[in-house]
């Protein structure tokens, strides 16, 4: 199993060292032909603007190809990438996840926190960077994770979406469901 981890920007290193850690083969994203090599992708944390003028209008058209066929796994920046209505301000998306997704909706004063909320029913702790909410879920997505009433994991299909940051913390549950949805679509 070969995992890509799009590494234009922002955290993919943590990424890496986690899936490496679950026994994944990882492969850094860096130009388009390497979607063709992997199984899954991970688009990492970062700022969201910056991905979309980094991966320009060929970059975004075969990430969205691929988004359509294979497992790939937003946090952060990366979900907001993934979602079909971006706000604060409006932004193009990849349409892999019917949700309305808000940009650094927690304000200045909650920039960075760290959080207890709940996945799979369980405790699980969440870093939170200037992080999205997500405003609304439509009919087809999955709630796997809350944070007070807010849904934080989302899952449509083979797309995953976080809004915190899972690699940040010791907790190794949401890069394993992950890993689960890209074994599952690969046998
Ligand atoms: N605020 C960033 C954005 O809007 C996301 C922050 C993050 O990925 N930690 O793209």
């Amino acid at each position: 199993m070969k995992i890509g981890v799009l590494a234009l920007q922002g955290d993919f290193d943590a990424h890496r060292k986690r899936l490496e850690e679950l026994g994944a083969g990882v492969v850094l994203v860096k130009k388009p032909e390497q979607l063709d090599e992997i199984d899954g992708l991970i688009i990492p944390g970062g700022e969201s603007s910056t991905f979309l003028k980094l991966l320009g209008e060929a970059g975004f058209e075969k990430l969205k190809q691929f988004v359509r066929l294979k497992p790939t796994f937003g946090t952060c920046a990366g979900a907001i990438l993934l979602a079909n209505e971006v706000e604060n301000p409006p932004q193009a998306g990849l349409g892999a996840l019917d949700i309305r997704i808000r940009r650094n909706a927690y304000g200045r004063q909650l920039d960075s926190s760290i959080r207890e909320g709940k996945f799979d029913n369980t405790p699980i702790e969440m870093v939170f960077i200037r992080a999205p909410k997500i405003e609304r879920v439509g009919p087809a997505v999955e709630i796997l994770a809350t944070e007070g009433e807010d849904p934080v994991v989302v899952r449509q299909g083979k797309v995953m979406a976080a809004t915190f940051h899972p690699e940040l913390s010791g907790d190794t549950r949401v890069h394993r469901t992950f890993l689960d949805l890209v074994s599952d679509s690969t046998s």
